[in-house]
């Protein structure tokens, strides 16, 4: 007779609890905790200009900053402008970024849309959301984020961070994140929005983490809404930096 086990039922696994919204008066200062240690939020994509931004966003897709800054330091190097991107052509383009998810692709879309620009822009990167959104590789986000950082206007670039904190801190609960994006502009002080998306971005990346938020040396910790926050270290883990090491960067401006 097959012996009756005697170890109790799996317990199911814990699902976070979730977020109460955040009250719209801790919106200010939950954002201003962030800022405090790093009041001129840059994104972390070497750039020098509206075109090597465009491409920088675009080869980010899936990849992380720092392997896009490896990729763009020899690329640039060759090819910074549409025209020399397309005189590059599309192996070209491919040999730098070989090391980077989804290059095929990528390549072909970076002469296709420098190829556009030279034909309907002047060689200039549009500033206009239509027509961003109208080039190859380019939608809402990467519109966003070209909007924001190089001509200045206070949109929200939802990437898996910001959806994250959003959702996570009941700053801006949203199932899709159009509907986080829509939140976020709708709550967040105008006069904070436009570096509001870099402390978010930067935020989740080094604090705030998918996996195990380190809230033990969260600056918001009071404004926030997470009911599961982390009491402590997690043994060996080090603090990571709320900005990226030096040797993540290169090349030109670092943003
Ligand atoms: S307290 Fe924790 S969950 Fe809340 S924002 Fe800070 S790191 Fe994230």
């Amino acid at each position: 007779m097959a012996k009756k086990s005697i170890e109790s039922p799996k317990p199911a696994t814990a699902r976070p609890k979730k977020p109460r919204p955040m009250p719209a008066a801790s919106v200010r200062p939950f954002l201003t905790a962030l800022a405090a240690g790093n009041p001129n939020p840059e994104t972390e994509l070497n750039y020098s200009d509206p075109f090597t931004l465009l491409v920088a966003v675009v080869l980010s897709a899936q990849a992380t900053d720092v392997s896009v800054n490896r990729a763009t330091a020899t690329l640039y190097q060759e090819a910074a402008t549409p025209a020399s991107m397309v005189a590059l052509g599309v192996e070209g383009v491919g040999r730098h970024i070989r090391s980077i998810g989804l290059w095929q692709g990528k390549a072909r879309n970076v002469v296709a849309l420098s190829q556009i620009l030279l034909d309907q822009y002047g060689g200039t990167v549009p500033h206009d959301r239509m027509a961003l959104e109208a080039l190859p590789g380019v939608g809402r986000k990467t519109a966003n984020v070209v909007l924001n950082v190089a001509f200045g206007e206070p949109t929200m670039a939802v990437d898996t961070h910001i959806f994250r904190i959003g959702n996570r801190t009941g700053l801006a609960p949203g199932a899709t994140p159009r509907t986080v994006e829509d939140g976020l502009l709708k709550r967040i002080p105008p006069d904070m929005l436009r570096d509001a998306h870099n402390w978010l971005i930067l935020h989740g990346r080094y604090i705030c983490k998918a996996r195990k938020p380190e809230c033990w040396r969260c600056p918001a910790t009071d404004w926030c809404r997470f009911q599961d926050k982390t009491p402590g270290a997690v043994e060996g883990q080090a603090d990571s930096p709320i900005t990226a090491p030096a040797a993540g960067r290169s090349g030109s401006q670092a943003v």
